[in-house]
């Protein structure tokens, strides 16, 4: 930015004021006052993806009937591109320019408004004067009929919660507001007002989630040392099913489904949910990746990190369920196998580098196809992983002393409050060498880098655990294929990579009738006394025509691990194991 234009935008003051006379046709009809403009001309931009969603979302095709006026009488504002709008200023220092966007898509990254209440996602949502990020704006909601509350991480301006003002537009992108009638809820934990705000109803018990959400909040704080908020609020969208989280500064939007608290599965993959997404407030929104901040909100922010922006954060979601003693031993090391079946049943896993699976997320991670599994890996599931390999190798090597946690403190304080930027790929890889007191140049080229597979058992054996692969001895034959049954039909919607389906040439979207003319009912029992080698013949519908393929059956490659203890523990594992698990004599 050059100094004509951070003089330009320290003068203009904007206003927002939203309106929903269509509310129940999902309409957001914005009004933009602009004024101090002094340049003679002048570009409007609407976002095109919006942080922590790793996917160009386009949110100006959102918008309809978009003109400009100056004193009341309409000027010109032509589009310029996909998401610009173009107009001459010469001698105006005041505009008006008012929008209507369509807000009809249900996810934690997207705007969604009906007669019951609306969602703003700010970054489909406002337009913004080009080289002015750093413009501070109000923004004015006046409700729908019988909407009653507001809420956001947006500091309220003079007390009236409807209008709200934004330092900059990296804050404003980043505070989502919720408006209607939400039940509202609050409890303070490590010295933060937290807000939650519950949409659409549910059985969930608020005393109970006010005790547990603050556990979580204060072991998470302790990981980092302090927590930089003063008003944290969590926007929770309860649906007939939902789920999904974004992260963002000083707020989190989460998906839940409403009836799901009441069972104590659903209600520890909520609480894992809120411990991932508050754990982002340090994880990504401040220590972050350097191209990711200050954003450019007009294309892709590549970087090869989520392993450890979304990976990490995805290791300590359940992590911190543990040490602040929510879960058991046991179910967190339920939860550890769980990963790693996942990683190795990924055909994927021998395809994709984790760093490449996070610098391609704009393009395959986010956009996934019936061959994704084959071809890439989870940045998620692998980077989890990888954090659970790291922490317990720094916890062994420091003989319980310190953990990734240290690393995760330490690389916080650097980066983000000293030296108030990103950090690099071998920055971070510096601060995990600190911690583990050794280079990790082989663990970065055949982990993150390469495609060597995880050594798990080294790395648990630390703790004095094992991963056995219980399916190891198993030659049961397998056809490598997942089936869907759609209107009593049942739909081929996945092939193996090397598996018969694959080498024999099943074909996704094939519909299966018969196996050596019997018909298909239940494959499992159609396959029951068949052996490896054995060769049989799939008839199945392919557009329209029936296909009739010689099929040979390979052994089912699907590993069934499972984490266990070894037999004999020494001392030595039993301090590993006693920091990596947060055990308390
Ligand atoms: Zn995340």
């Amino acid at each position: 930015m050059n100094s004509t234009l951070t003089k330009a935008a320290g003068a203009v003051k904007i206003l927002y004021t939203v309106t929903f006379p269509e509310a129940q046709a999902h309409y957001a009809d914005i009004e933009m006052n602009i004024f101090g403009l002094n340049q003679n001309t002048l570009n409007l931009k609407m976002p095109v993806w919006t942080p922590g969603s790793y996917l160009v979302r386009e949110f100006a095709k959102n918008i309809e009937s978009f003109n400009a006026t100056v004193n009341g009488k309409e000027i010109k504002a032509p589009k310029i591109n996909k998401n610009t709008w173009h107009i001459n200023t010469a001698g105006i220092s005041a505009l008006t320019v008012k929008y209507r966007v369509y807000c009809f898509e249900i996810s934690v990254r997207t705007s969604f408004i009906d007669a019951s209440h609306g969602f703003l996602s700010t970054s489909g949502l406002f337009i913004y004067p080009d080289k002015m990020l750093n413009s501070p704006s109000t923004i004015k909601i006046i409700p729908y009929k019988g909407w009653t509350t507001v809420s956001t991480s947006l500091e309220a301006v003079n007390g009236d919660q409807f209008t709200r003002h934004s330092p900059n537009f990296d804050i404003l992108f980043d505070s989502p507001i919720e408006v209607g009638t939400q039940d509202v809820f609050g409890f303070d934990a490590a010295g933060v007002k937290y807000e939650v705000c519950m949409v659409g109803g549910g059985n969930y018990d608020k005393e109970q989630l006010k005790i547990d959400m603050a556990k979580i909040v204060e072991q998470e704080t302790a990981v980092f040392g302090e927590n930089p908020n003063k008003h944290y609020v969590f926007i929770v969208h309860n649906r007939q099913r939902g789920g999904g989280g974004l992260e963002h500064l000083s707020s989190t939007t989460l998906g839940a489904s409403r009836d799901n608290y009441g069972n104590a599965n659903g209600y520890r993959n909520f609480l894992s949910l809120v411990a991932h997404e508050h754990f982002h407030l340090w994880n990504v929104k401040r220590l972050r990746p350097v191209v990711l901040g200050p954003f450019d909100y007009d294309n892709e922010n590549y970087t090869t990190d989520l392993w450890i922006a979304e990976g990490f954060t995805a290791y300590y979601q359940n992590l911190i369920l543990r040490h602040a003693q929510i879960i058991t031993p046991e179910t967190y090391l339920s939860a550890v196998t769980g990963e790693i079946n996942i990683i190795e049943n990924q055909p994927g896993a021998k395809i994709q580098p984790l760093a490449e699976a996070s610098f391609d997320a704009w393009i395959k991670s986010y956009r996934p196809n019936e061959n994704s599994a084959n071809t890439g890996i989870s940045y998620y599931d692998k980077g989890a992983a990888v954090g659970m390999l790291l922490d317990l190798e720094i916890i062994n090597d420091t003989k319980g002393k310190n953990s990734l946690d240290d690393v995760m403190k330490y690389m916080y304080s650097t980066y983000y409050k000293q030296k108030k930027r990103g950090y690099t790929d071998e920055e971070f890889k510096h601060g995990l060498e600190k911690f583990a007191g050794k280079k990790l140049d082989d663990f970065y080229k055949n982990y993150i880098y390469g495609l060597t597979p995880l050594d798990y058992n080294k790395y648990l054996a630390y703790a004095g655990y094992k991963a056995a692969d219980e399916a190891a001895d198993s030659n049961e034959p397998g056809l490598g294929i997942i089936t869907t049954d759609v209107n009593g039909k049942k739909i081929v919607t996945g092939v193996q990579r090397g598996g018969a389906g694959w080498v024999d040439g099943i074909n996704v979207n094939d519909e299966l009738v018969a196996i050596d003319e019997t018909p298909i009912t239940d494959i499992t029992t159609i396959l029951d006394g068949k052996k490896v080698g054995d060769k049989i013949s799939v008839s199945v519908v392919r557009d329209g025509l029936p296909v009739t393929l010689p099929v040979t059956l390979l052994r089912n490659t699907r590993f069934k691990y499972k984490v266990d203890s070894l037999p004999d523990v020494t001392p030595q594992q039993m301090v590993v194991r006693k920091k990596w698990l947060g055990l308390i004599d």
